[in-house]
């Protein structure tokens, strides 16, 4: 049986008493998968109160969304890997929305990947397709086309397995994971897929019994 990573990310959504509704709702559910690696990747803010639910919890890791391109220092605003990895195994780096709101490029995208090494964290980098360069080896590689983020039109399952086969046969990451409008009725079509590893989960995550169908089916 493969290893499968089923990663949720929330984006900048949820206070802080939602935070908790949905660890009190996902904690009832049995998340005992021996081969599923299920990482939960909130805002800044709420990696403390996750850290002390997913203590009881093995196969359960944390990730950020993003991580400063410099040390700690005079960076306003900042959340650097230092800080980070104080609270979460894996960071998130080169979302496809960082890209187009916050101009993030390829030279950006790699200093913080060389960031998130320093400090011991493992990225989770995101791409549109197969034509990027990066200059480490990242643990995780996200396939992650624009039109199919948020939007309910997912890639098809052959496309996607064949952009991931292309991304293993030019990089070293071991894993390539599928995100794109991800849902617990047409996740287990990717992760059936030889190629793909894994899901990045948005929209469909925030909800706490329809998060655990996707963990469940994949
Ligand atoms: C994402 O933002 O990484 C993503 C895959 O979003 P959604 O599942 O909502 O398409």
């Amino acid at each position: 049986m493969k290893k499968l990573f089923i990663i949720a990310n929330w984006k900048s959504n949820k206070k802080e008493l939602e935070v908790k509704e949905w660890i009190d709702k996902f904690k009832n559910y049995d998340l005992r998968f021996k081969n599923k690696e299920i990482i939960i990747c909130p805002s800044f803010i709420h990696l403390p109160l996750l850290k002390s639910y997913i203590l009881d919890h093995e196969s359960i890791r944390l990730g950020a969304q993003d991580i400063s391109k410099f040390d700690e220092g005079a960076y306003t605003g900042e959340v650097n890997g230092k800080q980070i990895r104080e609270f979460a195994e894996y960071v998130i780096i080169g979302h496809s929305e960082r890209r187009q709101n916050f101009s993030e490029n390829e030279e950006v995208v790699n200093q913080k990947i060389k960031q998130a090494i320093k400090f011991g964290l493992k990225p989770i980098l995101c791409v549109q397709d197969q034509n990027f360069k990066i200059q480490e080896k990242v643990e995780i590689i996200a396939y992650e086309p624009v039109f199919a983020i948020g939007t309910n039109n997912p890639d098809t399952p052959e496309n996607a397995d064949l952009v991931s086969t292309k991304i293993k046969e030019n990089n070293l990451s071991n894993y390539i994971i599928y995100g794109g409008s991800v849902n617990s009725k047409n996740v287990n079509q990717f992760t059936q897929k030889p190629n793909i590893d894994g899901v990045l989960v948005g929209n469909a995550s925030l909800d706490p019994l329809e998060f655990f169908e996707i963990i469940k089916n994949a």
